[in-house]
């Protein structure tokens, strides 16, 4: 015999089961998580009692009317297939690139567009920091324009601060893989943004400095 708590009548989802899901979806996937939960707690003859999505976490069902013959483990398979079942054939989702996987997608598009010479020198990468310098720069002007959200010049351009942060990064990602490319460096840049994250974590508040 056990004392019931809510805990003990929560089903958890795990986010790393529906990766895609969550990060390029996740109104869609909160619908059908809602959906499914209503549908098989009533057959179940039990009440949803909430939701709680937490991104990077995990999402819990709340489930009322439960006794302690109920078998909670069969609920939980039934509201995943069902889950899957309302997922399947949405033409949105689409898989969750890794950023290694964007960055050699943005290098093609540059070479495809003619930016790229075959050769890869110190002075061409030096022109690519410049270029980095540029987006920056075009940040700080949409900034100083009160322009900070993304919104479309002559109706088809994306402009705005954070469009210029997109620049920045596709920048930075298409430099990393031509530089990974040639052979200049063996680090790919999410090996690169893992290691340095990694260090951040230990460093002290501000990183021992004033600001
Ligand atoms: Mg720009």
């Amino acid at each position: 015999m056990g004392h019931k708590t809510l805990d003990d009548a929560a089903i958890e989802f795990k986010v790393e089961d529906y990766p895609e899901l969550l990060y390029t979806d996740q109104g869609r996937y909160e619908a059908a998580v809602s959906g499914a939960a209503k549908q098989v707690l009533h057959e179940h003859g039990l009440t949803l009692e909430g939701i709680l999505f937490q991104p990077h976490e995990g999402v819990a069902v709340y489930v009322g009317g439960v006794s302690f013959d109920d078998d909670l483990r069969q609920v939980g398979f039934d509201l995943r297939a069902r889950v899957d079942s309302a997922l399947e054939g949405c033409d949105r989702l689409v898989p969750r690139r890794g950023i290694d996987e964007q960055c050699e997608e943005w290098n093609a598009l540059a070479r495809e567009k003619g930016f790229h010479p075959r050769d890869l020198t110190p002075e061409r990468v030096a022109g690519m920091l410049a270029l980095i310098h540029s987006e920056v720069s075009e940040a700080l002007e949409a900034l100083r324009e009160e322009q900070l959200d993304l919104s479309f010049e002559g109706g088809s351009k994306p402009v705005g601060l954070i469009s210029e942060l997109a620049d920045v990064v596709i920048r930075c990602g298409n430099l990393a893989h031509a530089m990974k490319r040639a052979g200049l460096v063996d680090t790919t840049l999410q090996e690169a943004i893992d290691e340095k994250h990694a260090f951040n974590k230990d460093r002290p508040r501000k990183h021992g400095k004033a600001f």
